[in-house]
């Protein structure tokens, strides 16, 4: 509760100082690509005859994605503390990455934990943050993947919070995280709030995002929350089908009911004794049993719908989005992909839909390659996995 109550206070002084939201500006568009521009997609519009298609582009952050936005915030609220060292989890490692670039650039220590099963799957990821300075701790406890990582950094964390902060990577776990990354995040809905009124003259009906920890959807949500005839969409993932109980639908499955771990709050997928279950996703991005809080309130409160996307539609949104369209999006954006192209063809020309493009595709390339069940890159899979394992 101490390092919490500390870190509480330095963030709430900071929000209030204007000089701090100004310095990050300033780093996210002088270091960053901000403001990451809105493309009209021209051609997607046309292919569905519906409403027009824009996209709040994400991907084209340093490092590939949104979560650039949260690590540089943090990075910088650090400065402001003094502490010399940081921490981060990682699932599939791209925050992890992301954690690693910031603490090079602010120059601060910087250790990464990473679940035993994930290193392997993703260890052109741990490549580049040994490459980058970071030192990757492999978790080998319990099914040795994110959630496991979570409560390692976090023992890490209150053993050494004198000298460390812990960079969460999403709007999960205890106040004032939520909060505090949900306020980073925000800049993308300024900027597209700005950007569509400068574009359409006026508010879109509709906005896709994708849910995992529910970062990149409430970055966006925010800059429309005040505006009711705004439809916010969140997109979990439906991995396998609802029915095969294979996915990581929190809100929209029948699984996800309220519960409390990790230090927080919020409706997580569980069994009937309350036992943590084992989730899926084809976006490794969005495997995770927790959502944020804050999106959960906007779920009973009826503001922010919830739908999900299976692993298949997912492929297919992401194939489409490329060939029309000259863009790759992440497997966790086609997430927001496929729902856009469900509701487009049934609106009105003069409607707009956002999607908030949350990262770039190209880190996906071994599962969507061999989704596409394409021979030579399978191999070349296999033998990936056979090297690393004999390391
Ligand atoms: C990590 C990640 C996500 C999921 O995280 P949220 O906190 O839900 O935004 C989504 N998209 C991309 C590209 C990611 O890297």
């Amino acid at each position: 509760m101490t390092t919490l109550e500390k870190l509480e206070a330095v963030f709430f002084k900071l929000k209030e100082d204007p000089s701090f939201w100004q310095e990050y500006t300033r780093i996210m568009s002088t270091y960053s690509c901000r403001p990451t521009p809105l493309t009209f997609s021209q051609n997607l519009t046309k292919h569905f005859g519906g409403a027009k298609i824009y996209i709040k582009r994400e991907d084209l952050n340093h490092t590939g994605a949104h979560k650039a936005n949260n690590v540089m915030g943090q990075g910088l609220l650090v400065k402001r503390m003094g502490k010399p060292r940081v921490i981060a989890e990682t699932g599939a490692g791209q925050h992890g990455v992301a954690t690693a670039t910031m603490a090079a650039k602010f120059g601060f220590e910087c250790t990464i934990y990473m679940g035993e099963v994930d290193m392997e799957r993703q260890s052109p990821n741990v490549f580049w943050m040994q490459q980058l300075g970071a030192e990757v701790v492999p978790v080998k406890d319990g099914t040795r993947t994110l959630k496991d990582a979570i409560n390692e950094s976090l023992r890490d964390w209150v053993t050494n919070m004198d000298t460390t902060h812990y960079v969460l990577g999403t709007a999960c776990g205890p106040h004032p995280f939520p909060t505090m990354v949900a306020y980073f995040q925000s800049i993308i809905g300024q900027e597209a709030r700005e950007q569509i009124l400068k574009a359409e003259n006026k508010l879109p009906d509709v906005i896709c995002a994708c849910v995992g920890g529910g970062s990149n959807a409430l970055g966006i949500f925010q800059g429309f929350l005040e505006d009711e005839a705004v439809e916010l969409v969140g997109v979990e993932a439906g991995g396998e089908g609802i029915k095969t109980g294979r996915h990581a639908a929190r809100l929209t499955g029948d699984l996800g009911r309220p519960g409390v771990a990790q230090g927080y709050k919020t409706y997580f997928l569980q069994n009937e004794e309350g036992q943590m279950v084992e989730t899926h996703s084809v976006a490794a991005g969005l495997d995770y049993i927790g959502v944020s809080p804050i999106l959960a309130d906007l779920y009973e409160k009826k503001r922010v719908k919830f739908t999900y996307a299976t692993d298949e539609e997912v492929v297919e949104a992401m194939k489409l989005a490329m060939k029309k369209e000259g863009v790759i999006p992440a497997l966790e954006s086609a997430h927001a992909f496929v729902e856009a192209f469900k509701r487009a063809p049934e609106m009105s020309r003069d409607q707009i839909i956002i999607i908030n493009q949350s990262g770039r595709g190209d880190k996906d390339i071994f599962t969507v390659a061999d989704a596409l069940k394409d021979k030579m890159w399978q191999e070349f899979i296999k033998h990936k996995a056979a090297i690393y394992e004999s390391y």
